[in-house]
């Protein structure tokens, strides 16, 4: 079964039941297509990406309409709320007396200083914590000016002008963000971030595009990062339904061993020696274990030639052979099942093998 690997060392902050940094733990995070003022609405997509896995999730708040529906939300959905605020600190003591927990907004954008005193310690009464969300498409002219066009070091420059200011007020429950849409520097904002600063990361490459195009950009961009033991959240932006976005930012955790509550699944590409419809048994099988909450990896393989011995890293799996399946466990066969079964005798075995691991 996985084992989470280690993570770089971050500052731990409470984001509402969860603890953001600090530890191995990295959550997914999404955000909603709705009109933030129409509760219902908004509740049923949460609802939705709930369902999906999503562990954090982010409203847009353009005006005192959707500021206002915040604590109806929060209401009715099990998992934090954060809200995302662009410049008004007004509609930010707003989100932060609906009882949000956590608001995204640049303190440095904020405007006078009492303003950003009255939302800092609106947060501080309230113990929720601020993100910075620094994008590679809206530095400060000043940056913009120092270094001709957007780059990491301007953006990490960026991101410490914005904790300056929260630090300066004795603030220190901050999570970072330094976005773009430029896959090399997102990851290089990131790294030098990582080693600037100890706040937790929350890792995203934006406007990264459709369904298909996007996923394999934030996956590039995502995975260097994670494989470096950078980033404590992520969200996966794409134009597309947000469920498909927690969907691939659950998979990206479980390709790194960070999800310990999901099940991989490993099946072969198929090739001239298959013995089975191994395509619709993957799909199958794949579907079965987005339902089990144990980090077991599951293998399907089209043929025993190379099957069992090929996904010997696998806790189960079955292998076709002519007119019936094999049935292993760490690379060993178990036993032969016929044909018409296999497929439910596995899941029987899968499901034998989660409950193991929660006795455990
Ligand atoms: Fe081909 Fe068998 Fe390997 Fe699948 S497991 S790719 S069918 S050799």
């Amino acid at each position: 079964m996985s084992k989470i690997i280690h993570r770089t060392k971050t500052r731990p902050v409470r984001v509402g039941n969860l603890t953001i940094g600090g530890n191995d733990e990295l959550f997914v995070q999404s955000m909603t297509t709705t009109k933030t003022h129409d509760v219902e609405a908004t509740v049923k997509e949460i609802l939705r990406l709930e369902e999906a896995g999503v562990q954090i999730i982010r409203v847009a708040c353009p005006d005192e309409r959707a500021a206002n529906a915040l604590g109806e939300i929060k209401k009715q959905i099990n998992i934090p709320l954060v809200v995302d605020i662009h410049f008004d600190y007004k509609l930010a003591l707003i989100a932060i007396e609906q009882g949000v927990d956590k608001i995204r907004i640049n303190p440095g954008n904020i405007g006078r200083r009492e303003k950003v005193e009255a939302v800092v310690n609106a947060a501080k009464a309230k113990g929720i914590p601020i993100r910075i969300g620094v994008n590679a498409g809206s530095l400060e002219r000043k940056i913009l000016e120092k270094y001709g066009y957007p780059t990491a070091d301007g953006m990490v420059e960026s991101a410490l002008h914005h904790i300056k200011i929260l630090e300066d007020l004795d603030f220190h429950d901050i999570i970072v963000s330094l976005k773009a849409s430029d896959v090399n520097l997102a990851v290089e904002a990131y790294m030098k971030a990582a080693a600037a600063f100890d706040y937790p990361l929350h890792l995203g490459i934006t406007e990264s595009g459709t369904q298909f195009a996007g996923t394999v950009k934030s996956s590039a961009g995502l995975g260097t990062l994670l494989s470096a033991g950078i980033g404590n959240t992520l969200r996966v932006s794409l134009s597309a339904d947000p469920v498909e976005e927690v969907k691939v930012g659950r998979e990206l955790l479980k390709v790194f061993g960070l999800s310990s509550d999901a099940a991989t699944l490993i099946s072969c590409p198929t090739c001239g020696r298959i013995e089975i419809d191994l395509i619709s048994i993957a799909n199958e099988v794949e579907e079965y274990i987005s339902n089990i909450k144990a980090p077991l990896k599951v293998a399907v393989l089209g043929c025993a030639v190379n099957g069992p011995g090929e996904a010997r890293e696998a806790d189960i799996g079955i292998a076709g052979a002519r007119g019936e399946g094999l049935l292993f466990m760490k690379g060993k066969t178990v036993r032969k099942v016929p044909e018409e079964t296999m497929v439910e005798e596995l899941k029987i075995e899968i499901d034998k093998l989660a409950e193991e691991y929660f006795e455990k």
